[in-house]
């Protein structure tokens, strides 16, 4: 597989060719500052010792990159994956610090992740861990430091724990004054958490999708089939409000394989029979009494090369390579999940005319109501879910906008039009700073 981190830096020295000519009377701080961003400032590691249920100890490798903190406390989830490593964290983080900037909120890039299969462990073993990461982390994070967030194999009680732990630790040290409900966001509604959150990523991709379809002409949503890649929190919430919004999801796939619906499925009744067997890959059928809708089963490969308006990957990173992406029949890819496309796969989808729009601001409405909950949080004042979507829609479309019209002024593909505003956003800051 090829390395996360690498296609981040490659990524990066794309985009400061072009920049280069805005700072000539700045040279050096220029590309001080790009060189800089090339790695994270501070990666945090360590091996978690944990008791598991049956006595035994064992160690997990867990991971927190602090990339760039010039326009805000640093921020990003956490992920529990056999396949995280230290170069996925660094990338993750660097595209956090690209996702705050573009979208306009005043923060930084982080990520973390533990290697472990969590599907292997019991709740009470995955408690621990998420508790023994808390302990790792506690001196290292806070509302103004690095605010850590759920990611792929995290969950809102999992951030629920770690607020536990962390105010545990903090009163510990007497260090009472800090707040820990604005140290970690994605927590449960119940524990400080924001109206809105749990659907915030999937519902900002329609808002983004909504306009991307007035740009391409497409004046009947019935007529818009999209295929999804991924079916956990992102992957189904954009399915929904595609769906709510009128387009025709043809396909949704999981880590085993997916289904697909010619006339387009039910995203509500597909997760409730994903929840009862366990996966997708048996929820089609071919009677009339179908609840998803008649359908067949499809592999995950097979999914990012339907005949299909849209595609949105959205489960893991390079899932679209060199390898792969001249099959891409879609006219127009919503990337969803972090870094799903390899730089070799943008150029090879650029030419076939593929429209992009770039995970930095496609998946940005989590990050974006992860800001309006620290805001909550900070205030200790809530708002309602109504005034929640109403702040979001604006910040998602005017993104759009701003990337779109980059794309027209500079004729650039759509990550390189987002990446211009982003990385100029943070390099400002750092030369603000006197970098
Ligand atoms: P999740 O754990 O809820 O879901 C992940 C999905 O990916 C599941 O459907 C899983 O079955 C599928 N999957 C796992 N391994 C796979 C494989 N090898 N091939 C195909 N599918 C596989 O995670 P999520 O929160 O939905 O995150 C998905 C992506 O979106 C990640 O890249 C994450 O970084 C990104 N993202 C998430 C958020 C958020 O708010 N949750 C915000 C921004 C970006």
């Amino acid at each position: 597989m090829a390395n996360p981190h690498a296609n981040a830096v490659a990524q990066l020295e794309r985009v400061a060719k072009l920049l280069a000519k805005d700072y000539q009377d700045n040279k050096a701080s220029f590309e001080r500052a790009i060189k800089k961003l090339k790695e994270p400032d501070v990666v945090h590691q360590t091996k978690l010792s944990i008791k598991m249920d049956d006595g035994t100890t064992k160690k997990f490798q867990a991971f927190r990159s602090q990339h760039n903190n010039a326009r805000g406390p640093y921020k990003g989830g956490i992920r529990y994956h056999s396949d995280v490593s230290l170069e996925e964290v660094k990338a993750l983080s660097t595209w956090m610090t690209w996702k705050c900037a573009v979208t306009g909120i005043p923060y930084g890039g982080g990520k973390g992740g533990i290697i472990v299969d969590p599907k292997k462990l019991s709740k009470a073993e995955l408690q621990r861990l998420s508790r023994a990461y808390t302990d790792f982390l506690s001196d290292k994070i806070g509302p103004w430091i690095d605010v850590p967030a759920p990611d792929v194999n995290t969950t809102g009680e999992i951030m629920a724990w770690m607020v536990d732990q962390y105010q545990k630790n903090l009163t510990k040290k007497g260090l009472v004054q800090e707040n820990p409900l604005g140290t970690f966001t994605g927590k449960p509604l119940g524990l400080g958490g924001s109206q809105g959150r749990d659907e915030a990523t999937g519902l900002g991709g329609v808002m983004v999708l909504d306009k991307l379809a007035e740009k391409l002409g497409y004046k009947n949503k019935k007529k818009v089939r999209i295929a999804i890649q991924g079916f956990g929190n992102v992957g189904y919430w954009f399915a929904k409000h595609a769906h709510d919004h009128g387009y025709t999801v043809v396909a949704v796939s999981g880590s085993r394989g997916g289904v697909y619906v010619a006339n387009g499925l039910n995203p509500e009744k597909t997760l409730a029979c994903k929840e009862k067997n366990g996966d997708l890959t048996s929820c089609f059928c071919t009677d009339k009494a179908c609840a998803v809708g008649n359908g067949k089963k499809i592999s995950n490969d097979e999914v990012l090369e339907l005949d299909v308006d849209i595609l949105v990957p959205a489960a893991l990173e390079n899932v679209i390579h060199k390898g792969n992406a001249a099959k891409v029949r879609a006219k127009a890819i919503i990337e969803m999940a972090n870094g799903p496309i390899t730089p070799e796969a943008d150029e090879i989808l650029a030419k076939n005319g593929v429209i992009l729009v770039p995970d930095v601001l496609a998946n940005s409405g989590g990050v974006t109501v992860s800001y309006f909950e620290w805001v909550q949080n900070l205030q200790g004042y809530y708002w309602t879910h109504q005034e929640v979507i109403s702040k979001l829609k604006p910040l998602m479309e005017t993104s759009f906008a701003e990337m779109w019209a980059m794309k027209e002024k500079h004729q650039v593909d759509g990550r390189m039009a987002t990446y211009l505003t982003a990385v100029k956003r943070v390099v400002d800051a750092m030369i603000l700073r006197g970098i």
